[in-house]
C-alpha cells in the first residue's frame, strides 16, 4: 500500500498501535488546553536556526529530539537550544531504524547519543521502535511519541492540508511532531506562523516540560 495514498490514516496513531505500545507516551494527560510542540532531526545549522526563529517571535517553547551525530558537528546549537530553555530529547546518534537494527546495535548506538545529549526524552527516529529496544530504554527514559504527525515533510499534501492537519486534531495534551529537515523546511517555515497563531487564538498554551 502507497503510503502517502493513505497518508490520512497516519495523522492520529490508531488506538490499535497505541494499545500495544502503551509503555510509549502518546499524549499528555490534562485538563487543561495545553499541548507539546515537538521536532526532530536536528540541531542544523539552517533549519533548526529558522524554527528557533520563529518560535522566538511568538515566545513559545518547544521540544528538539536531536541526532547525537549532528550534535557532535554543531555542539553550540545544542547549547543554544538549551539557553532559550527549549526542551532536549534523544534521537539516537545515527538515526537508525529500530526495526531493521539488533537491539544491542540501538542500544549501543542510543548510548553513544546520551554521551552528548544527556537527556531523559527518547524518541526512537521513524516511530520504529521494538519491544526489546523499549524494554530496555524505559528503564532511562521517558519514551515519546506522538499525537499529531501532520506529514511536513510530504510533498504530496498542500500548505492547507497540513495546516489542517494540526488545526483539526489538536486537542488537550496533544503531542504534534514536526522536523528540521530539508523535506520539512519549506513546509514548516513558510506554515508554522499561522499554525502557531490558530492555536493561541485557540488559547492553547506550549508546554515543553514532560
Ligand atoms: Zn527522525
Amino acid at each position: 500500500m502507497n503510503f502517502f495514498r493513505c497518508s490520512r490514516l497516519f495523522v492520529t496513531p490508531s488506538s490499535f498501535f497505541k494499545y500495544f505500545l502503551k509503555d510509549l507516551i502518546w499524549e499528555m494527560p490534562t485538563n487543561e488546553k495545553k499541548i507539546w510542540l515537538t521536532f526532530d532531526d536536528g540541531p542544523d545549522p539552517i533549519y533548526t536556526t529558522q524554527i528557533l526563529k520563529i518560535l522566538d517571535e511568538y515566545s513559545i517553547k518547544a521540544t528538539f529530539f536531536l541526532e547525537g551525530e549532528k550534535v557532535i558537528k554543531y555542539p553550540k546549537l545544542m547549547e543554544l537550544l538549551k539557553r532559550k530553555h527549549h526542551s532536549i530529547g534523544n534521537h539516537t546518534y545515527s538515526h537508525l531504524n529500530g526495526w531493521k537494527t539488533s537491539t544491542d546495535a540501538y542500544l549501543k548506538d542510543v548510548y553513544k547519543a546520551q554521551k552528548v545529549i544527556k537527556s531523559s526524552l527518547f524518541r526512537p527516529p521513524f516511530g520504529r521502535i521494538k519491544i526489546s529496544q523499549i524494554k530496555n530504554l524505559i528503564k532511562d527514559f521517558k519514551i515519546i511519541m506522538w499525537s499529531i504527525m501532520p506529514l511536513d515533510f510530504s510533498n504530496k499534501i498542500s500548505d492547507s492540508e497540513f495546516r489542517g492537519n494540526i488545526i483539526k486534531n489538536v486537542k488537550k495534551g496533544s503531542i504534534i511532531v514536526l522536523h528540521c529537515n530539508s523535506k520539512s523546511h519549506y513546509k514548516v517555515c513558510k506554515n508554522l506562523p499561522v499554525v502557531l497563531e490558530e492555536l493561541l487564538k485557540k488559547e492553547y498554551e506550549f508546554c515543553s516540560t514532560w
